[in-house]
């Protein structure tokens, strides 16, 4: 195939994606709320379609010819991925950067650079994303979970310390949905009891605590650009710090130990380590996907205000509050918090259904994590019991209640972030879809 055929076929598909990309034509005003629900055959709130993701236009078709056509396709033959982490730690305000292959590799470089290992225990939350728990299990350490604070489903700061014991090696907070976890309470807890803090940032792209992005306060911050990801290569991540020699060491985790070549020897052996290298392609796209991404932020926080504004009114419907450090949220998930009181005692998994039905895409979110039979299977096998003894293994479970969390996944729901890249009219509809709902529960008991 000729180049010149090649670039036309690629245009003319991504012309198509194009074309699908405009936010949908402003909807007509949302039906009354005694209309007929749609779970019972009555027309939906909404049926057109929400906004599509991702986006690209010819930009990102450049930078990946670029690197098609250069024939360096890895790190180390090209510059992409260097080029990507000196725009990444600019973007954050972070003096380095080291890619990876994805958010679950940043986390578990950073891990593993820091030596975490068998009879270690972690601080995690259990309101999280399972790679938070797997990076910890993969370095064969105890993850230890502190309850979460109902109103803003993160980590509850005031419940760490209970949980810290000699064996404490990490606290390891989520930026839960893009909106930071209390940094001041952690990061002065950490340093208080001489605890690293690594920041999951998975989800907090641009999300700041008291002016500094999230993921540049902690030894390290990791980031994911997997799909759904605010920021998005397909698959994608990135460990950030402040301190030269860390990053070293995770620079060498993640390229099989192997330390960066500065004398021109090639095999210098410093560690163990894996290979968790970003390619060329996905550096390229990710540079040129970061130009959308203050754009699009600043979409879905207009989008945030706003549907925080309208579910305020309505009975029962509690949105996700921010700790008052938070001077912005990347939100990655719009969370809200259905108290079924108000919704005629009807259960959250009829509501998702009939919310589904109303044409809104509705998650029910995360399940208890820390109640995940593949935990306690993973436990009771030899290797975990000849390291931890079997009493800790025998009371991990009722060491790691959290009943608060509990309650939390059986209120919470999510939009996600491609849903607030619309007109401020879609919010509407959301609030209509609920408030209809609720108008009509009764109806709903026993569905
Ligand atoms: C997405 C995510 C990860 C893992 O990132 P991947 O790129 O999918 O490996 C880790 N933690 C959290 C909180 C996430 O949302």
């Amino acid at each position: 195939m000729k180049r010149r055929t090649f670039a036309g076929t690629l245009t003319a598909a991504s012309a198509a994606s194009l074309s699908a990309t405009p936010a949908p034509a402003a909807p007509a005003a949302p039906p009354a709320a005694k209309a007929k629900l749609a779970l019972h055959g009555g027309t939906p709130v909404r049926t057109a379609k929400w906004p599509s993701w991702p986006r690209f236009n010819q930009l990102e078709e450049k930078a990946l010819l670029d690197v098609l056509r250069s024939g360096q396709w890895g790190r180390g033959g090209g510059k992409a991925v260097t080029r990507f982490e000196a725009a990444y730690a600019n973007l954050l305000g972070a003096p380095h950067v080291v890619a990876t292959a994805n958010g679950t590799s940043a986390l578990i470089a950073s891990l593993g650079a820091l030596g975490i290992g068998p009879g270690d225990e972690v601080i995690v939350p259990p309101y999280t994303f399972v790679a938070t728990v797997n990076a910890v299990l993969l370095h064969r350490a105890l993850p230890v979970f502190v309850d979460s604070d109902l109103e803003t489903f993160q980590i509850d700061h005031r419940k760490i310390e209970a949980k810290l014991t000699p064996r404490t090696k990490l606290i390891l907070p989520v930026h839960m949905a893009g909106g930071p976890a209390n940094l001041d309470e952690i990061l002065a807890l950490g340093k208080r009891r001489g605890i690293p803090v690594i920041e999951d940032a998975c989800q907090a792209h641009l999300g700041e605590w008291r002016g500094k992005k999230v993921g540049t306060l902690g030894l390290t911050g990791c980031f994911s650009f997997q799909a759904s990801k605010n920021l998005n290569a397909g698959e994608g991540g990135a460990v950030c710090s402040s301190d030269a020699d860390f990053i070293e060491k995770v620079y060498t985790y993640h390229t099989n130990g192997r330390a960066r070549k500065t004398d021109g020897s090639d095999f210098s052996y410093r560690q163990m380590g894996a290979n968790l290298r970003l390619t060329e392609f996905q550096a390229a796209l990710l540079t040129a996907q970061m130009t959308r991404l203050e754009e699009q932020s600043k979409t879905r926080e207009t989008n945030a205000a706003y549907l925080t504004k309208l579910l305020n009114e309505i009975p029962g419907v509690k949105p996700v509050k921010n700790y008052e450090g938070c001077t912005r949220s990347a939100w990655h998930l719009y969370m809200f918090r259905i108290e079924k009181e108000a919704f005629a005692g009807v259960d959250k998994d009829t509501l998702l259904k009939a919310l589904k039905a109303e044409g809104i895409p509705i998650s029910g979110g995360y399940k208890p994590l820390n109640k995940e039979p593949f935990l306690a299977n993973e436990f009771a096998s030899p290797a975990w019991r000849a390291v931890y003894g079997d009493k800790t293994i025998r009371d991990w479970a009722s060491n790691n209640e959290c009943p608060v969390n509990d309650a939390l996944c059986s209120q919470a729901m999510w939009l996600t972030q491609t849903m607030l890249l619309g007109p401020k009219q879609d919010m509407e509809h959301v609030a209509a879809a609920l408030s209809k709902i609720q108008s009509q529960a009764a109806s709903l008991r026993g569905a």
